[in-house]
């Protein structure tokens, strides 16, 4: 058979390749590099997790279980998304856990859209989100965040966006690549913009409890108008550090619950058995769990705020998640080329903004989800090399 790609899926054809892929295929071309370029935890799972998943398979559980889970780990997520989130969902109906929050989106927009919907989400923004509205026959329309307003969402570039055809809002705080958090008074203001149009509302919450300087995050959950039209996303990846374990959940009304679980059915059964037995043991005592992990986030939060002050790199307070965003502009060359200059001059790897949409143009990503040891000789070259610009 002879190959081409009018044998294909147009729609995949289609799609760009992946920004973040290409550098890192550089990157992966060079020895002892420094990367502050990865968007996982540098942490190893903690091990009374790991040995949840061991203990599940010495017990013989290694079957499928339920198409929606565990009934106890859905139960345990119940229990944690009252108390942490303030909404509460039946565990029986609402709760789904998936592969990862990657799955939970990909079945939330293909349950969700028809061909030539429109979703607005804004960016910079998670590489996947463009596409992944692309595979479900949706329409991406990116709306973009500034810097000026600490990568806020404001409800008047949303309704610049909005038309008839829009049927749904995804939205990410605390935020990858920008770190930036919305306020109370920003998650009422959308949740109002939400209503008006009637749309249904994605948010995604995997980094909810990274959140910095005595903050906590204000979920989107939490706002008892959005009950039925919202779904949200949250996951072990992050905050756990589990993010070869691919564990996650979708919490949605059961009218939209009913058809996600219908994917997920049909197109990957269950999630994998070991892993929820881990998840069900990181529910056991999350707050010991994560503790000394977002000590540590915010510790080089702080170091980097200060250093990329000293060295002239100007950056908004990345307030949540493990990633600063400085801007690099100022500099005279793109994002590109600072990435791939840096990368060449000191074997440093940071991710340029562009791999996050186009208005990522001007900074880099440096995700601090990296030892200190290594953050600390990163900023040291990286300030050598802003010098020979
Ligand atoms: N959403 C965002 C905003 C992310 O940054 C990531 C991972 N980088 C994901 C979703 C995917 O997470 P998971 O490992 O749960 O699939």
């Amino acid at each position: 058979m002879t190959g081409g790609h009018d044998r294909l899926a147009r729609h995949i054809v289609d799609l760009p390749k992946s920004g973040i892929r290409e550098f890192f295929d550089i990157v992966s071309t060079r020895r002892g590099v420094i990367s502050m370029a990865v968007g996982e935890p540098d942490f190893d799972t903690p091990w009374h997790i790991r040995e949840a998943a061991i203990h599940s398979l010495e017990q013989g559980c290694s079957h499928y279980t339920g198409n929606a889970g565990l009934i106890e780990l859905r139960r345990a997520i119940a229990d944690y998304v009252r108390a942490r989130f303030g909404a509460a969902y039946d565990p029986a109906h609402e709760v789904l856990v998936t592969v990862g929050a990657s799955e939970g989106l990909d079945n939330t927009l293909r349950a969700l859209l028809n061909p030539g919907d429109e979703v607005l989400y804004h960016e910079p923004c998670f590489v996947s989100y463009g596409p992944e509205i692309a595979m479900a026959h949706g329409v991406p329309v990116a709306v973009e965040t500034h810097v000026e307003d600490n990568f806020r969402l404001s409800v008047e570039a949303l309704e610049a966006k909005v038309t008839p055809r829009t049927k749904a809002l995804l939205v990410n705080f605390p935020n990858n690549p920008t770190g930036a958090v919305l306020e109370e008074a920003d998650v009422r203001a959308i949740a109002d913009f939400v209503l008006r149009h009637d749309l249904i509302l994605i948010s995604d919450e995997i980094y909810a409890e990274l959140t910095w300087d005595g903050r906590r995050h204000v979920s989107f959950a939490s706002v008892p108008a959005l009950r039925d039209r919202l779904v949200l996303l949250h996951g072990y990846s992050k905050a756990w550090a589990m993010t070869g374990f691919r564990m996650a959940y979708v919490c949605a009304p059961a009218w939209i619950m009913e058809t996600i679980l219908k994917i997920h059915q049909y197109g990957i059964m269950c999630a994998s058995t070991a892993s929820q037995y881990a998840a069900l043991e990181a529910m056991r005592q999350p707050e010991e769990d994560m503790a000394p992990m977002l000590r540590a986030y915010e510790m080089r939060r702080n170091f980097l705020r200060t250093s990329f002050a000293e060295c002239g790199i100007p950056m908004h307070n990345p307030a949540g998640a493990f990633y600063a965003f400085p801007q690099i502009a100022r500099f005279g060359l793109s994002s590109r080329e600072f990435a791939v200059r840096l990368l060449e001059a000191e074997n440093v790897a940071v991710v340029p903004g562009t791999a996050f949409g186009p208005c990522g143009e001007g900074f880099v990503r440096c995700s601090y989800a990296t030892a200190m040891e290594q953050i600390k000789e990163a900023v040291t070259r990286i300030a050598r090399f802003v010098r020979t610009l």
